[in-house]
């Protein structure tokens, strides 16, 4: 059993003085695997405090980049060493396949993106035009509040740790209720590499402990990734002090099968992108596009691979999906699936409880056929294994299919040809499009447009909202000093 009784604060526990905790419930045993007390707002305020001396007397963000790369390369070699371990609390935390998780928990790679990244952002150069000298710097924003959801443990955390260090902010994170244990290793892992006290602070619970952090005066930046709804309500809070804000929300993405696509090639890229973690990833394709002339063909393979999926106990390594997160989880997806059979889409396979389970809270991987896209399956996020197919009669009609949603965060374009995919992919509104693909490779920006939020995180766009520009106007003899050593851009 797992048991975080305190705040992770100026690089170490700080017990709590006891009040509420949250227990955290393994979702195929359905028995508690651990307990995290959910700080209060005497702690976050502690936590922003400490996270603001070590940005205004720390001398973080005065720390040379190469330390800070230095530190952060030894924080990925400490998650690799602890990475069954992290990967163990994640799945029996929120039920992904442990198998599929050791590897994504091992969050090396994810933390080189970010150190090679962020040697390419000029942080000092000095502009010499005929408008005048100004030497323009690139400066951390300050204490910035990173707040993650449960679908992703570790990696979500790092998403908003490395980043932010990196740019010299310090940060106070708040770890999903579900997975709090993440998080807390994240913290311990920092003050192991050698990260000066109160960089990273971390803290536990869930809204109450969000909103205290968020409306905290001395936060300057909020990193967020979660629902829409909560999305908008931080937005809101957020705007009372015009804090920079970084939100990494929702989705309803539309996968379009073009009809020269050869399927055994696509329907691997079909089937994760709906049933990989039993769908609950925020840009998941749930929205299947496909031409007319091949609709019962894909129908029919997208439904006999949802049957092959091996439904059972996240440490089997047969098992290919686990359960919902949560009971409440596993109720809103079967109320989708109950909405869309009352809509009228035809049921093709799935949709109930499978056999031989007796606990745990498991969904069928489910195939929706005859789907129109004005129904709530295809307009609403389900965050589960659920896959409406939509058919389109040209490729005008599957581009205004793919964009009549409130939603723009993934998708992708599967054709023979792949330059034909990308001029319809050009098409669509949205952040992030795979080419004959799904799933988040490369180094490039990673966000949404609509109301999958605002601002990029990864690659070297993704600091952009951890810096502030600051110009300081020169004399023209003292520029011309200055480009003996500054760079000119
Ligand atoms: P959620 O919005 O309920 O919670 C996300 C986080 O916000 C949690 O830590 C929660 O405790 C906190 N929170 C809740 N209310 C808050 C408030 N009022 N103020 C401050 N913090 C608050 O989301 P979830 O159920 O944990 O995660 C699923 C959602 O996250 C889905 O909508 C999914 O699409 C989205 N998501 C998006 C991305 C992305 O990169 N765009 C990635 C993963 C998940």
């Amino acid at each position: 059993m797992n048991v975080i009784d305190g705040i992770y604060i100026d690089g170490g526990w700080r017990r709590s003085s006891g009040g509420e905790s949250i227990t955290v419930v393994n979702p195929y045993t359905e028995e508690p695997v651990g307990r995290a007390s959910v700080s209060t707002a005497a702690e976050v305020d502690a936590a922003v405090r400490s996270a603001h001396r070590a940005f205004t007397e720390g001398g973080w963000p005065e720390t040379p980049l190469d330390e800070r790369v230095e530190i952060c390369q030894r924080i990925a070699g400490l998650i690799t060493d602890r990475a069954g371990e992290l990967a163990t609390t994640a799945s029996a935390s929120m039920g992904a396949p442990y198998a599929s998780w050791r590897t994504l928990g091992d969050s090396a790679g994810l933390i080189e993106m970010f150190t090679e990244s962020v040697k390419r952002i000029p942080f000092e150069y000095l502009r010499q035009d005929g408008f005048g000298n100004t030497l323009i710097r690139r400066r951390p924003v300050g204490p910035v509040a990173g707040i993650v959801p449960w679908n992703g443990p570790i990696r979500s955390e790092v998403k908003k740790v490395i980043p932010a260090i990196l740019a010299g902010c310090t940060i106070v994170l708040k770890s999903a209720p579900e997975t709090p244990f993440g998080g807390a290793a994240l913290g311990e892992i920092c003050t192991e590499a050698g990260l000066p006290p109160g960089v990273v602070n971390v803290v536990f619970g869930g809204a109450s402990t969000g909103e205290a952090l968020v409306t905290h005066p001395f936060i300057r930046k909020i990193a967020f990734t979660g629902s829409t709804d909560v999305g908008r309500r931080i937005a809101t809070l957020a705007a009372q002090e015009f804090k920079r804000l970084q939100l990494e929300l929702g989705g309803k993405s539309a996968a379009i099968v073009l009809d020269d696509v050869d399927l055994d090639e696509t329907l691997p890229w079909l089937d994760a992108g709906v049933f990989r973690a039993a769908g609950q990833i925020c840009f998941a394709n749930t929205r299947i596009v496909v031409a007319r002339s091949r609709y019962d063909e894909v129908v029919g393979a997208l439904a006999q691979r949802a049957r092959a999926h091996v439904l059972g106990d996240p440490f089997d390594p047969a098992t290919t999906m686990g359960p919902l997160v949560a009971d409440r989880q596993r109720d809103r997806v079967r109320g989708y699936i109950e909405a869309g059979k009352a809509e009228g889409a035809r049921l093709v396979t799935g949709g109930g409880t499978p056999a031989g389970q007796p606990r745990g809270w498991f969904v069928e991987p489910t195939v929706f056929s005859d789907v129109e896209n004005s129904m709530k399956i295809a307009q609403e996020e389900i965050f589960g294994p659920v896959a409406s197919v939509i058919p389109f009669d040209d490729e005008d009609d599957a581009v205004r299919i793919a964009n009549d949603s409130r939603y723009g965060l993934g998708g992708a374009v599967h054709s023979a040809d792949p330059l034909h995919a990308l001029r319809v992919a050009e098409r669509v509104e949205s952040g992030y499009i795979a080419i004959n693909g799904f799933g988040i490779g490369g180094s490039g920006p990673f966000g949404g447009v609509k109301n999958s939020g605002m601002g990029r995180e990864c690659g070297v766009e993704g600091f952009e909202s951890f810096l502030e520009y600051i110009s300081y106007p020169v004399p023209a003899g003292f520029a011309d000093e200055l480009a003996k050593t500054v760079s000119v851009g």
